[in-house]
């Protein structure tokens, strides 16, 4: 599954080869991802230039004259750049032609991602309004999320993945950031002390930025064509580590299943 990273490199592939060249056809293979394919898109966009691309969250966002694309990659979506004469693949759902001839390829076999339009400003569309702040942004620290928990008895993993909470922290990096700050993923939310925030924040931080770092290398070696590089390899602590000894105490990290998804924990070095 796409996470926060694999959204910015995604991001910074897209910046570099295609912010201002101008859209030529707009073809899509489906009607229906997650939500009506270009739901909203009333505007003829054949000849608008895309302005920027921002990231928000897991959403992409492009940004033109008259309004915006919101793409989110779902559980399985992709993005190729491909020269506009090759042809279509398998599950792709969208292409969007453009000066220069590139052509900007949707792919999405299990179809939970979206791509739908907002003609007004995007971040008070419907799917954004709501997310909290970035992880790597402004306004984001231990005490935001010790203030934003008080109260509250749902686990702490449950609580950083939560999207109202912070804006695209995924199952992988909830188990790393966790295990970084030593906080067990089950304790609940409203019983973890300020000091434990501000290191569980920074580990946020920290992990996602690794991460965003090794990608950014691979983008480098990138030549524009094909599959943007998402896939790259991830230094992991505990995430798919169960059974192996743990890197800081050789006890054997653990697995657990929390709201339906894999939880990996050291149950010696997170309380
Ligand atoms: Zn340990």
């Amino acid at each position: 599954m796409p996470e926060l990273p694999e959204v910015e490199i995604t991001k910074r592939a897209i910046s570099s080869h295609l912010v201002k060249k101008k859209v030529l056809a707009v073809s899509a293979f489906t009607e229906m991802l997650r939500l009506p394919l270009m739901d909203g898109l009333d505007e003829d966009l054949h000849g608008r230039t895309l302005l920027h691309v921002e990231r928000r969250g897991k959403y992409l966002l492009f940004r033109f004259d008259p309004g915006t694309i919101i793409i989110h990659l779902g559980m399985s979506g992709s993005i190729r750049i491909e020269t506009s004469d090759t042809s279509m693949k398998k599950h792709d759902h969208l292409a969007l032609s453009w000066t220069g001839g590139l052509s900007l390829r949707l792919n999405d076999p299990r179809r939970f991602g979206l791509v739908v339009w907002a003609s007004g400003d995007p971040l008070q569309h419907p799917l954004l309004k709501g997310l909290g702040p970035e992880p790597l942004g402004d306004g984001f620290d231990g005490e935001y999320l010790f203030r934003r928990s008080r109260g509250r008895e749902l686990a702490v993993k449950r609580f950083i993945m939560d999207s109202h909470t912070v804006a695209g922290v995924g199952n992988i990096y909830a188990n790393e950031s966790l295990f970084h700050a030593g906080i067990h993923p089950g304790r609940s939310a409203g019983n973890i002390s300020q000091a434990r925030y501000h290191r569980l924040a920074e580990a946020i931080r920290e992990v996602l930025t690794r991460a965003i770092d090794l990608g950014e290398k691979k983008l480098k070696r990138w030549q524009g064509k094909g599959e943007i590089p998402t896939r790259f390899p991830l230094i992991l602590d505990v995430y798919g580590k169960d059974g192996e000894p743990c890197n800081r105490c050789r006890t054997p990290i653990s697995q657990i299943r929390m709201d339906g998804r894999s939880t990996y924990f050291c149950r010696k070095c997170q309380r």
